[in-house]
């Protein structure tokens, strides 16, 4: 039997115990947090890091990235 099976099945938001949160009166639109996010769930729309948390696992590497610190990690509800 042939399972259907993709990275978009594969929902890695449910890993995640801290979520980034991203202040978007500090991001500049630089674009970086989205270059070096692993689950590429980072989207930009108008200049603004917009993230997809279905696939986002909380690794907190674009909070490392971000030159202005516009990125925080918060406790997941
Ligand atoms: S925490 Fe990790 S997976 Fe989530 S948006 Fe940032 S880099 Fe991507
Ligand atoms: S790295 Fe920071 S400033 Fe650059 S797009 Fe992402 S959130 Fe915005």
């Amino acid at each position: 039997m042939i399972t259907k099976n993709n990275s978009l099945s594969n929902k890695t938001g449910n890993w995640r115990t801290h979520r980034p949160e991203i202040d978007p009166k500090k991001c500049i639109g630089c674009s970086l947090c989205a270059k070096i996010c692993p689950e590429a769930c980072i989207e930009m729309k108008e200049r603004l890091a917009v993230i997809d948390y279905d696939y986002c696992k909380g690794c907190a590497l674009c909070v490392r990235e971000c030159p202005v610190k516009a990125i925080e990690m918060k406790k997941d509800f």
